[in-house]
């Protein structure tokens, strides 16, 4: 007698997952790093170690490169040298990504990005996910200006209850002020107590922690209809 084929789960039916791209999606800290490194040098600053980064890295930009010692004068110049760096930078995406990314289609979840980088900065990286994923992205929103809006029109569009994933304080407070339920990511640009002081409803290690979530936020919402 042979097994019949496991059934497709279907539980994630109309819940949406929004993800943050760098640090999220992207695995690119180190070059953070680089880039980062290369705009100290550039004002004469000591380089900083991954762990100082993370320590210090905050959004805006400014508000960062005011905190490690860029000269207010310096502070636009020191901005477009990051992002020209990290647009320059190598495609490397998260442990995970991909197979979260499938996993959550094969659920049915709704699935796309949400980033303040630039289209320049992160088109190819995102190419590079449909390719290894083999799914096509619902929707991007590249270049948001401010991310509590661009989550709060995906809300508002979307079928049912949205997630979303980032790995900075900034996204959880965009997320929770954007009407989107928070998962903080641990292994991007802040330290898992950073995101945890913010009290996001889940904290995830890994990106493959993702499919039980949307699962149990789906099973929820079965419940109460
Ligand atoms: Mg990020």
């Amino acid at each position: 007698m042979s097994a019949a084929p496991e059934p497709l789960a279907d539980v994630a039916v109309d819940v949406t997952v929004a993800f943050d791209w760098n640090g999220t999606l992207a695995d690119d800290v180190p070059w953070a790093v680089a880039a980062t490194n290369a705009v100290l040098d550039g004002v004469g600053r000591a380089a900083l170690s991954e762990d100082e980064f993370r320590s210090a890295f905050t959004l805006p930009l400014d508000v960062f490169f005011r905190a490690v010692g860029v000269p207010v004068a310096a502070l636009g110049a020191a901005s477009d040298q990051w992002n020209a760096e990290m647009g320059a930078g190598p495609v490397r995406l998260m442990p995970g990504a991909a197979e979260a990314i499938r996993a959550l289609t094969r659920e049915g979840a709704r699935i796309g990005v949400v980033s303040a980088a630039s289209a320049s900065a992160i088109s190819g990286g995102i190419e590079r996910l449909e390719v290894e994923s083999g799914c096509e992205l619902d929707f991007v929103v590249m270049a948001a200006i401010d991310k509590t809006e661009a989550i709060s029109s995906i809300v508002l569009e979307a079928p049912g209850p949205v997630l979303y994933v980032g790995d900075t304080e900034y996204d959880i407070e965009a997320s929770a002020r954007g009407g989107a339920r928070t998962v903080g990511f641990t292994a991007g640009y802040r330290p898992r107590d950073a995101l945890a002081a913010l009290l996001p409803e889940w904290l995830v290690d890994d990106l493959r922690q993702l499919p039980a979530i949307a699962a149990e936020v789906a099973t929820e919402q079965e419940t109460a209809a």
